[in-house]
């Protein structure tokens, strides 16, 4: 590593080691090569840019869209030592000359901007005369339309990579995690060959549990009654499940509060600010609640119903343990939820391919629902962290139930699909396997497959959670349409052939509340 870059690093920051992904970073700036560093929030995305900016020559421009953090940043460099300053609606005209007037006298060495700056061609002229080594892009994915934020300001910072001589090093940031809204940050932002780091998504004070089976107003009072006084998040998918969940937590007699969209912004602020205070132990509510919130001793988030992607999912649930002690995420899944999701989806007026990425991004989903590998492991290569172990904590590492040999079951499922042509979803799946009386059945003639009835000792459901387990491990796939069919992958070659065998836990009769709990 750049031992100026160390150096800057104690004398600035009083930090003695950089972040794995800093150092890949700031020496891949310094080495004139692009970057797309994709870190969470916390993660340490600023001294990324912000030290390159300190040792190369010239002002490092930085655009961010939140104007009202701006300042903040700015005074904690200056107060740090660091000449740095801000350009954005919040100057006058005046002030705006001035400050431009010291960039251009070399008094800076980070010029934060919003986005919309640069529209303007003047500005973009006064920025031309200045020595740019390097352009840091907070927030890159606003530069998608794929994105959550899409902003259109954003598509100008390409005008003014090509306005200035030489073409300075690009450094776009974002936490984004779909493949998609990468690959365009890359293209719109026309970086060259970036190095790609992703890191810092590994929370390892969280126990992330997944809980299939149980009657979920049952958990949910039993893991209360277990975490008595501890704050909690609950969410629910729609409002009428916030106002159920609320009305049956409240009935245990524990201070809660509920928010969604649908309730005014008075009642909001004062739910928030109770929950805050901890006058209110527990929330229950829609995915509404939480952006601006910052509340750091949340011991428990439980999803009552299972959101949209992993995003939002690691999003919402990471609410928990901010301040570094334990936190435990429950996700209680059930098949509901998942048609709730698609139901949500269908209604959007997304266009067509927008929904086949949204059907793709909740298939994802079910099968984190489903999956007998480390949670948190799971997550994390979801959003690209090639490396990594077991978190030693989470539901599946802490699994001590029995695992069962399940090759002769997941064989006729294979055959089954087979014989349907890789046409059909889970549900036709399972009702061919089990053999089951239906219309549709008779009107493909699958009751003349060799498959017929031959799973009719399985019950439904665990039926169908077995093909889901046979996705998330890899054996099988889905189709990213409104109906995924189910599609065989590679590693049934070898199942079929007798050369490997699928195993499986034993699904919990009940489901136990809390991994420490008695
Ligand atoms: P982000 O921009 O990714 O949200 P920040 O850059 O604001 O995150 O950094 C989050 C926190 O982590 C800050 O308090 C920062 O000082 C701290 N931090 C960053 N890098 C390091 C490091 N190498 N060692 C210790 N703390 C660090
Ligand atoms: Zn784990």
């Amino acid at each position: 590593m750049n031992p100026a870059a160390i150096e800057a690093l104690r004398t600035y920051y009083g930090y003695d080691r950089f972040r794995p992904g800093q150092e890949k970073l700031i020496e891949a700036i310094l080495n004139a090569q692009d970057v797309l560093g994709i870190m969470p929030t916390g993660a340490g995305k600023s001294i990324c840019y912000q030290i390159p900016a300190l040792l190369l020559d010239g002002v490092t421009l930085v655009v961010s869209p939140l104007i009202s953090l701006m300042k903040d940043q700015v005074d904690a460099l200056n107060s740090a030592g660091i000449e740095a300053t801000y350009i954005n609606s919040s100057l006058s005209l005046k002030e705006t000359n001035e400050r431009m007037r010291d960039v251009a006298a070399g008094h800076y060495k980070l010029l934060y901007i919003a986005p919309e700056r640069l529209e303007s061609e003047q500005f973009r002229a006064m920025i031309r005369r200045l020595e740019v080594p390097l352009i840091a892009v907070d927030e890159a994915h606003c530069v998608s339309q794929w994105g959550h934020d899409f902003r259109p300001s954003y598509m100008t910072i390409v005008r003014l990579l090509q306005d200035i001589e030489p073409r300075p090093v690009m450094a776009a940031f974002t936490a984004t995690a779909t493949d998609v809204v990468k690959d365009d940050i890359v293209e719109r932002l026309r970086l060259r060959e970036p190095e790609r780091v992703t890191t810092g998504y590994a929370r390892s004070n969280l126990a992330l549990i997944v809980v299939r089976n149980a009657d979920k107003r049952d958990f949910v009072a039993r893991f209360i009654k277990e975490h008595a006084d501890q704050a909690g998040i609950i969410y629910a998918s729609t409002r009428r499940e916030v106002e159920n969940v609320y009305t049956f937590v409240r009935g245990l007699g524990v201070s809660v509060g509920k928010y969604h969209a649908g309730l005014s912004e008075e009642e909001r602020a004062h739910t928030q600010e109770a929950f805050q205070k901890d006058d209110l132990q527990l929330i229950v509510a829609t995915n509404a609640f939480g952006m601006g919130i910052d509340k750091s001793n949340v011991r428990f988030v439980i999803h009552n119903n299972m959101p949209k992607n992993l995003e939002a999912y690691y999003q919402e649930a990471g609410r928990a343990g901010r301040d570094g002690d334990p936190g435990e995420c429950v996700l209680l899944f059930s098949p509901q939820d998942v048609v709730t999701q698609k139901f949500f989806i269908e209604q959007s007026e997304a266009t067509e391919d927008r929904k086949r990425n949204d059907y793709r991004l909740l298939n994802d989903m079910v099968q984190y629902a489903h999956t007998g590998e480390c949670l948190q492991l799971t997550i994390v290569r979801y959003f690209g962290e090639e490396n990594g172990e077991p978190c030693g904590a989470c539901f599946n590492c802490t699994d001590t139930r029995e695992t069962i040999d399940v090759t002769v079951d997941a064989k006729m499922i294979f055959a089954c699909i087979s014989e349907m042509k890789q046409r059909f979803g889970v549900t036709m799946t399972a009702k061919v396997l089990r053999g089951a009386n239906d219309a549709k059945i008779k009107q493909f003639d699958f009751d003349r497959l060799r498959s017929y009835g031959r799973l009719k000792h399985m019950a439904e459901k665990p039926l169908v959670q077995l093909i889901h387990a046979l996705v998330a491990d890899g054996y099988l796939r889905m189709s990213d349409t409104a109906y995924p069919v189910v599609q065989l992958m590679e590693p049934v070659l070898e199942v079929m052939r007798g050369e490997a065998r699928v195993y499986r836990k034993v699904e919990p009769e009940a489901p136990p509340v809390s991994r420490s709990g008695s």
